[in-house]
């Protein structure tokens, strides 16, 4: 059984069923898809949360492990160039993965930074490849085993023992290429002064293998990965809420849906939030409470049809503040909404015109918030505020796109994304990626006090991220093997 038909849950029950359990998945709302949704309205169709899908490889194995090939499932429609970066003293610098275009953006910023830059691009090549093959795709509980996979000289390059920021200063002088390629912590919810330099993996990962949309927008490739999960016999269910994961001593014996039936069941995988699962659904008197690990922050997210195409700017930006260090602190350490307010907008519709009316626009805007424990229930002030700050900023930089061009507007804040999807104190990304946060320190994706209970998606291992979460679905399916087979 597994409780959520979120994109780890999904890959999970797709996992085992192929390893040949009988898999039921039960979903909560109407649609599967978890974090990664959608919301039509009025000829416009919004993906609900992620928008940059990276290592393609990682949904093609999906499909192959399945005896399938992606492209019979669903096109994926490559970003190039990817991002484009935005500072409020009018410097931008955009990403591409074609190397020529890449080095003359780099050296647009930083004269004589060529060498510099293929030296980052080999140094993050190694740090990719080892973390891949040694550290990511393991279910090693033992974190010494853990660290000793890799050999001294392998794990001296790792940059584990100091920050991102300061890694990416050993190549970049410019303290605008420092910041681009460190706002990639932003994916994992955390700043680039305190996750470590391991991560420059992110912008290289990116780099590498391309940014990409999926035809349809994010959600063809859920639909696509729902498709797959029935042609190999999953069970699918939505409109299913769990209500709690039964247990008997310390065995998990099945679920309590809403409507009070109960599911006898040796195996649940628990594909709702980790602390979540805990704190709410688990019926174990004895039960020791785990410590709820750090969260990453909150998100407002706004939806916006836009009247017309002539906004100016590509499918994804991002812009960024004057003093980064600052509002990265100001959120992540004051807890509290930054001055200088960090944000993200993807117009979807330039690359998928599918996704909005003929001549207009599907936009999508992400600020970073603090928790719902710091900030409470109210979001309005917070959601205007934001408002505020992001149409200044986009008039600030000569954009065409302002309040009166909104036809259709959505607003989700923590609050939404916590009731919809079960995330825990509305934490968008889960459980944080510090040193101590991940490998064998992270939640394991068993739990260690019932047996028979496992755990996929962004709080567990590997981590968070749509590739992260599917290869999660793997090595959850993997664990229950080792345990039962
Ligand atoms: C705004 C935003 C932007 C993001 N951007 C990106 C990006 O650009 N690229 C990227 O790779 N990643 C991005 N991410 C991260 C990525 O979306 C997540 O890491 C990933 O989708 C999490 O998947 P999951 O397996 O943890 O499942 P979740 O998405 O957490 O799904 C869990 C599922 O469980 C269901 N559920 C909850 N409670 C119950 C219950 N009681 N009974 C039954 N079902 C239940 C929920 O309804 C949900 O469907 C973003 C996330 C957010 C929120």
């Amino acid at each position: 059984m597994v409780v959520g038909g979120g994109l780890g849950g999904l890959s999970a029950a797709i996992h085992l069923q192929l390893k040949g359990f009988h898999v039921t998945l039960l979903e909560k709302n109407k649609t599967l898809g978890g974090r990664a949704n959608r919301i039509e309205a009025e000829g416009f169709r919004f993906d609900t949360g992620p928008s940059l899908l990276n290592y393609p490889w990682v949904f093609e194995e999906l499909f192959e492990a399945a005896g399938k090939k992606m492209t019979d499932y669903m096109q994926l429609i490559p970003v190039d160039p990817s991002i484009t970066f935005h500072w409020p003293d009018q410097t931008s610098f955009t990403l591409s993965s074609q190397i020529t275009k890449l080095v003359s953006e780099c050296e647009k910023i930083e004269t004589g930074v060529s060498a510099k830059l293929f030296a980052f691009l080999s140094d993050a090549e190694c740090k990719y490849r080892f973390s891949f093959d040694k550290l990511v795709l393991t279910n090693e509980d033992n974190p010494l085993k853990w660290v000793l996979s890799l050999k001294p000289r392998e794990l001296a390059k790792m940059g584990v023992w100091h920050s991102l920021h300061k890694e990416l200063g050993r190549f970049f002088k410019s303290p605008y290429l420092r910041e681009a390629f460190g706002s990639y912590a932003m994916y994992l919810g955390g700043s680039p002064w305190a996750l470590p330099g391991l991560f420059s993996i992110l912008p290289y990962g990116e780099l590498a293998y391309g940014l990409w949309l999926p035809k349809g927008g994010i959600y063809g490739m859920v639909e696509a990965l729902q498709k797959l999960a029935t042609d190999v016999g999953v069970q699918l269910r939505t409109e299913c809420a769990v209500q709690s994961i039964s247990t008997h001593g310390k065995k998990v014996t099945g679920v309590v849906t809403e409507d009070g039936t109960t599911i006898d069941c040796p195996i649940v995988v628990s594909n709702v939030d980790v602390p979540q699962t805990q704190a709410e659904l688990l019926d174990a008197p004895a039960y020791k409470k785990q410590k709820t690990p750090r969260m990453t922050c909150g998100v407002v997210t706004l939806y916006w049809g836009l009247r017309h195409k002539d906004t100016g700017l590509p499918h994804h930006s991002i812009f960024l503040p004057s003093d980064s260090r600052t509002s990265f602190g100001q959120l992540m350490d004051e807890e509290t909404i930054p001055d200088e307010l960090p944000f993200y907008i993807c117009l979807a519709s330039e690359t998928e015109p599918s996704m909005a009316p003929k001549g207009q626009t599907s936009a999508f805007v992400l600020a970073p918030v603090p928790l719902i424990s710091k900030w409470g229930e109210d979001w309005e002030p917070a959601v205007k505020l934001i408002k505020e700050r992001v149409f200044d900023r986009l008039k600030h930089h000569g954009t065409n796109l302002g309040e009166e061009d909104i036809l259709v507007e959505r607003v989700w804040t923590p609050v939404e994304w916590r009731d919809q999807f079960g995330l825990f104190d509305g934490s968008a990304f889960g459980a944080a990626h510090h040193l101590f946060e991940v490998g064998p320190f992270r939640a394991k994706n068993y739990d260690t006090q019932i047996r028979g209970l496992y755990y996929v998606g962004a709080s567990t291992t590997p981590g968070t991220g749509m590739p992260m979460v599917i290869l999660g679905g793997k090595m959850t399916a993997e664990r229950v093997c080792s345990h039962v087979l």
